[in-house]
């Protein structure tokens, strides 16, 4: 058997094995995220090598182990390259791919015209193609963008980087959840269907729902004016590594007279950052964390671009989705 099946998703363990074989690798770590470490013997059974398992976080192709010990390579399982981070061992993917599809509903068909620009994690990215053919039947023409040197495939969004972004009539979002698909809205500044292919639901994100979010981030950016002591933090994560963003907004903040604390964390939650007891802490690794679990911190969370509103250095106060778009 060439594939591995776990919940909704499916692995091509087949194409691992022989990539791992050609390369006559005897040793390897395999790095899987949170909610497959489970199955973990699943995966391990596949191969003939000695298998190490990584036990730290595996958040996404930005989170790739600094070192493999003893290992030969690292087999990271769920997520696409990110072709701009390039550690200093061999790396093998095994992508996880989403076994479900429904059809897109006639509700959307019907609602749909012109161009539609489609995106999508890497987990559903094969569903682009099918969504495309159904759009192209409703006469309307499917439009796919190319990303940058971040994005492996036209079409892939990730959290952190919306680069795939086109100029469209429509823009259709594959896949679960919600954060990427409020990302890619504000950073278009438009609408986006989402349409969930496992549990066949059409939803949409729109101005009212942009608005509630950004009523929360002034309210965070609102409370970091009244701090002194702030902390900015760099990620050791190599994908998710922006130093050089991170002096800068050290520098801007002492050029005000804040107390700054330049950190460098492995992991950023709660238990870690908030025992500083600092007023407030910059995050330069993945937006996610401030945008998504920032509520779930004591200290107040920013994004570097929230950091100049609070400052006034953004003068004309816009709110900007944070990208990644290269690390340094
Ligand atoms: S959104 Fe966060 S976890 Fe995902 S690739 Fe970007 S930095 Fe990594």
């Amino acid at each position: 058997m060439n594939r591995v099946e776990v919940g909704s998703y499916e692995f091509d363990v087949g194409s691992a094995r022989e990539k791992l074989a050609a390369s006559g690798v005897e040793k390897i770590l395999l790095q899987i995220p949170d909610g497959f470490k489970i199955k973990a013997d699943v995966f391990m059974d596949f191969f003939d090598q000695d298998v190490i398992i990584w036990g730290g976080s595996c958040y996404g192709a930005c989170d790739l182990p600094k070192d493999i010990g003893c290992a030969d390579a690292l087999l990271h399982v769920g997520h696409a390259e990110i072709p701009n981070v390039v550690p200093d061992y061999p790396v093998v993917y095994l992508e996880g791919r989403c076994r479900i599809w429904n059809d897109l509903p006639n509700e959307l068909l019907k609602r749909i015209d012109g161009k539609v620009a489609l995106y999508a994690p890497v987990q559903h990215i094969h569903q682009i193609e099918k969504a495309a053919e159904q759009i192209r039947k409703n006469n309307c023409t499917p439009i796919i963008g190319d990303g940058d040197k971040r994005i492996k495939y036209p079409g892939q969004i990730l959290g952190c980087n919306y680069s795939v972004k086109e100029d469209a009539d429509h823009h259709l979002y594959i896949g679960t959840g919600r954060f990427h698909p409020l990302g890619l809205s504000f950073s278009l500044g438009e609408e986006v269907w989402i349409f969930d292919p496992v549990t066949d639901n059409l939803d949409k994100i729109g101005e009212e729902e942009r608005d509630a979010f950004l009523r929360k981030r002034y309210g965070m950016i609102a409370q970091a004016l009244e701090s002194e002591k702030i902390m900015v933090m760099v990620s050791t994560k190599p994908g998710q590594y922006r130093e050089r963003l991170a002096k800068d907004t050290l520098a801007r903040g002492r050029e005000v007279g804040k107390n700054m604390l330049l950190t460098r964390f492995d992991e950023m939650t709660p238990k870690e950052v908030d025992q500083f007891r600092w007023d407030c802490a910059v995050c330069t690794a993945c937006p996610r964390i401030v945008l998504d679990d920032g509520d779930s911190f004591r200290t107040i969370m920013l994004t570097p671009e929230e950091f100049k509103i609070a400052l006034n250095l953004n003068e004309e106060k816009d709110w900007t989705m944070d990208e990644i778009t290269k690390v340094l």
